[in-house]
């Protein structure tokens, strides 16, 4: 270790596969990020993203990102202005106050976050459910997992993933329903290939209406149409059921309600199910015949499930054929959901949302509210759930919530009904917005920003999607006047426990913590007793080695598998069938709307990109946003790659450019998550879900809107990009984002970074459509921000015509590189032009045939192509190249490619698509063999 190097041991912050990481820290930076191979969640693995970790902590990013100060606005429609922290709580505690003394508690909602550490969601509930005595917080993980609570809780009788990451390794069939969990949750699905090649009759069976990379890695993919699951799994019970693959003895012994769900599933034969799932019959059969004979079975499952207006019935619907099958509790065996954010289990175990309650009790219960009452020393804690997320979004819309204070979110991006949640964050009284980053799209409608720290500054524990509490740990301090969550969460407590005192009459004291371990350990003691009880485990056990729950006093270690004796934490012991009727998706796709929409996610992307939007090498994969449509619906209605289209639901509208997939079926469309106002522009992907949502868990249907897609019509376009140095380049992308989208009045902008760090400099690429050309001043603003306005610019100008191409070269001699460039109202020449700046190609030909309009090249050109491997940044062309010159098997030629170009061989997120590469591009015929001309192949 060199001079001054601190390694600290901590967990990524991302997926809720829960990486352990150790971060390289010198002189006040970190540095550098790498796998911890003695974390069981991953053994030194890390994805792109976790491996990039570093890169969004750097010196350049942060101050271009981070909300480092406390601001606030006086008005709505003034500048947010720097105040001093004890004037921004005091004025935000008196704020509050007001509003419960005149309003009541429940005029107050808290949004909080399922990137939250267990501590920081401790401290939340406590103040809102203890000191409030109210249940008006509520988590962004009600769009991620609560679906998964209500089922596990309908049919099992508690919130807890029964099953563990080593089950991988155990089961014959691996059923993955909703999940693409190559690109969400890619190092679990590394364990899953590596399980499979030490057990290669293990059979996976992948159930997504696309055909993903997991899907296309399956032995049976059951491409269903979108929101058909219940129907899916009612039908391979059918089919259980007709060939006595069920397990009777189990049935019998440790469930009830079956005779129930066995009248709900007779309809339900393999034609029937075919003609409601779109999926064929023999291969209901062959799913069936697998899940329950190949076992052990262990499902896997995520947002192709909970997202849907009947998504807990979806739950219980597949926990159902781990019932009748007796699939459940032995190595191997059973359901386990994958969380999609690092901590919406800690959050669960909190009771950090409206329904739930501390240490896992049951707010439903009294001896259980009047325990945590006593606990907290408070007169009781209040039976009503709260305001779920886009309840308390409708609430505030209506003017019922007059105070939001939302921490660790970004609701302006990631909640569905995006019309109604601008309304709401504009008519709130009071929008306070906890956070790391100062350019969240949820940040222009904040009257108060207080600045919290990010991973990498902060301290505490997460929960991952196998039960596993593992240690936060801050290689930093905190930057700038960051503080952290729990302590604003505190602070805050304090003084309204001063302006409010009602609740705490006897005097206690409700918050004076000194460190996250100080929380933690109360939280531990509330266990005691609970299904979820961790008073065996300790800050110092953590330390040693991240622990499953449960793990109560004298245990050695925590449980790896839950239900193992078939006793349930059920009044009577057994675990209940639920006999769900199916029902498909909330809105249809019609004449009007004739394409289902489906949402997900991106390999190298997370969430609202506020963290993984800052390194520009993580948008390699996909550069800028885009509507992915089949190739037929393409031809059909003769849409071009990269045309704007205006996609349009019953509840809003979104422009994006079109792409073709054909991991799609025809009549479905597809718009990554990720796509928000803050790359996207308006109001982003979000504005065309609606407010459909499971009436179980309130969880809304963000699977699915039914839309209509129509060119765009915006005749006037413009194309930039440049190279700037690295620490600008973010503060620039921002900027041109906004600039852009004021400039435009119902346009299209979208502003992305490009370039691969560590460098210098990185690019930064804008795009704009609108209905007609700017004034020749306004497009003279333009060159300015691209550095195009000197008089080295190569510049061809036809005011007339609203024509603009600039050019700016580097580098003297033979051939200069191209630095900026700008083409308006005719960008034809961005087909040959943007790929000679992204890759800074030295130009052999001269400036003024760089100034051509046209679509071709007016030079040679190295094909452009997407990239695939973003650790070595290799793209689909050069292993389309090489590929064609390598013979023998599928195994032979993928470790034969990996040699030549090293692709998949760092994190091996792109794994899955080179091994489909592998089996699309033929090889050569055996006679021919590889020559000494391609093996020497440059790349
Ligand atoms: Fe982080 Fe990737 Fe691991 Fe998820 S799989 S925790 S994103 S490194």
């Amino acid at each position: 270790m060199s001079l001054g190097l601190t390694e600290t041991r901590s967990t990524c912050p991302y997926c809720g596969v829960g990486c352990g990481v150790i971060i390289e820290s010198q002189q006040g930076q970190i540095t550098d990020v790498r796998g911890d191979p003695e974390h069981p969640a991953n053994f030194g693995r890390l994805c792109s993203k976790g491996q990039t970790l570093h890169l969004t902590a750097s010196a350049s990013v942060t101050q271009q990102t981070r909300l480092l100060q406390p601001l606030q606005r006086l008005s709505r429609g003034e500048t947010l202005q720097p105040v001093a922290w004890e004037a921004a709580m005091d004025g935000a505690a008196r704020k509050l106050a007001g509003i419960v003394k005149q309003h009541g508690a429940d005029a107050v909602g808290f949004y909080i976050s399922g990137q939250l550490l267990t501590e920081d969601y401790y401290v939340f509930n406590k103040l809102v459910k203890g000191l409030l005595g109210t249940n008006q917080v509520d988590s962004n993980s009600r769009l991620c997992m609560s679906s998964a609570v209500a089922g596990y809780k309908a049919t099992l009788g508690m919130d807890a993933p029964p099953a563990c990451y080593e089950d991988l390794d155990h089961a014959g069939c691996v059923f993955i329903a909703g999940s693409n969990m190559a690109w969400a949750h890619p190092v679990l699905f590394r364990r899953l290939e590596e399980a499979r090649q030490a057990r290669p009759d293990q059979k996976w069976v992948v159930v997504d209406p696309r055909r993903t990379e997991t899907a296309a890695a399956a032995n049976l993919h059951l491409q269903l149409l979108p929101g058909t699951d219940i129907a899916l799994f009612h039908g391979l019970l059918h089919v259980m059921l007709w060939e006595g693959w069920t397990n009777p003895a189990y049935i019998a012994a440790h469930t009830t309600g079956f005779e129930a769900l066995r009248e709900r599933v007779r309809e339900f034969t393999p034609a029937m199910t075919a003609t409601l799932t779109g999926c064929k019959a023999q291969d209901i059969v062959q799913a069936a015949r697998w899940f329950a004979t190949a076992g052990p079975t262990l499902s896997l499952y995520c947002q192709g499930l909970n997202q849907s207006h009947h998504g807990t019935d979806s739950n219980v619907a597949l926990i159902n054929l781990h019932l009748a099958t007796g699939q459940i509790g032995f190595e191997g065996a059973g359901p386990l959901s994958l969380t999609g954010q690092p901590n919406a289990m800690g959050g669960r175990e909190t009771g950090g949302m409206a329904n739930l309650m501390s240490a896992h009790g049951d707010l439903a219960n009294p001896a259980h509210r009047a325990a945590m009452a006593s606990f907290w020393g408070v007169p009781d804690v209040c039976a009503q759930p709260g305001r779920t997320a886009l309840e308390m979004f409708e609430a505030a819309a209506e003017g019922e919530v007059k105070a939001l204070w939302i921490a660790c979110t970004n609701p302006a991006h990631s909640l569905p009904h995006q019309a109604l949640v601008k309304r709401a964050l504009e008519r709130c009284e009071f929008v306070v917005l906890q956070e790391a980053f100062a350019h969240t799209a949820t940040a222009p409608y904040a009257d108060l920003m207080l600045p919290a720290t990010p991973w990498g500054e902060k301290s505490g524990t997460v929960t991952n999607s196998e039960r596993r509490i593992s240690r936060v740990r801050a290689a930093l301090p905190p930057l700038g006047q960051a503080r952290a969550d729990w302590a604003i969460a505190q602070d805050l407590g304090q003084r309204l426990e001063t302006l409010l005192p009602a609740r705490t009459s006897g005097g206690a004291k409700l918050f004076g913590y000194r460190s996250p371990e100080a929380i933690w350990n109360e939280h531990r003691d509330s266990t005691q007793g609970r299904d979820l009880d961790i008073t065996g485990l300790s800050y110092a056990a953590l330390e040693q080695q991240p622990a499953q729950w449960p793990f109560p006093a004298g245990s050695t270690a925590g449980q790896a598998r839950l239900y193992a004796d078939g006793v349930f934490p059920t009044t009577d012991g057994r675990a209940r069938f639920g006999a769900p009727a199916f029902r498909a998706v909330a809105e249809p796709r019609n004449v009007r709307y004739g394409f289902s929409l489906n949402t997900g996610r991106l390999r190298d992307q997370w969430h609202g990109m506020s963290r993984t939007g800052t390194v520009a090498r993580l948008g390699g994969q996909a550069p800028e946003p885009a509507v992915y449509l089949h190739p037929q619906d393409m031809s059909r209605r003769a849409f071009k790659a990269g045309q704007l289209l205006r996609v349009k639901s019953s509840h809003g509208q979104c422009l994006l450019p079109v792409q073709p997939s054909d991991e799609l079926l025809p009549t479905q469309a597809y718009v990554p998550m990720h796509w928000g106002p803050e790359f996207a522009g308006g109001l982003g992907v979000n504005a065309l879900l609606g407010p459909a949502r499971c009436a179980t868990s309130k969880q809304p249907e963000l699977k699915h809107a039914a839309v209509a897609l129509e060119p765009a019509g915006l005749p006037w376009r413009m194309v930039a990009g440049l190279w700037l140095a690295a620490d600008r380049a973010l503060a620039l992308r921002h900027q041109l984002q906004l600039r852009g989208a004021d400039a435009l009045g119902g346009g299209y902008c979208s502003a992305t970074l490009f370039g691969r760090e560590p460098a210098p400099q990185l690019g930064v690429w804008l795009r704009l459509e609108r209905a007609t050309a700017p004034s020749a001043e306004a497009l003279q603003t333009w060159c300015e921000a691209f550095g195009l306005n000197t008089p080295q610019t190569l510049r061809y100008a036809d005011a007339q015509r609203g024509l603009l191409r600039c050019l700016a070269l580097e580098g003297g001699g033979a051939a200069p590189t191209l630095q900026a460039m700008l083409l308006a109202g005719d960008v034809r020449a961005e087909a040959w032009l943007s790929p000679l700046l992204r890759e800074r190609s030295p130009l052999p030909i001269s400036g003024t045939r760089l100034l051509m309009a046209s679509e071709t090249a007016p030079l040679p050109m190295p094909a452009r192509s997407p990239q695939v491997c973003n650790c070595l940044d290799v793209s689909a062309a050069h292993i389309e190249q090489q590929l064609q010159t390598l013979p023998g098997d599928a195994a032979q030629r993928l470790e034969q490619l990996q040699a030549r170009l090293a692709c998949g061989t760092r994190c091996g997120s792109c794994l899955p698509a080179l091994r489909a590469w592998v089996a699309k591009v033929p090889a050569p015929a055996e006679h021919t063999g590889p020559t000494a001309q391609a093996q020497n192949a440059t790349v």
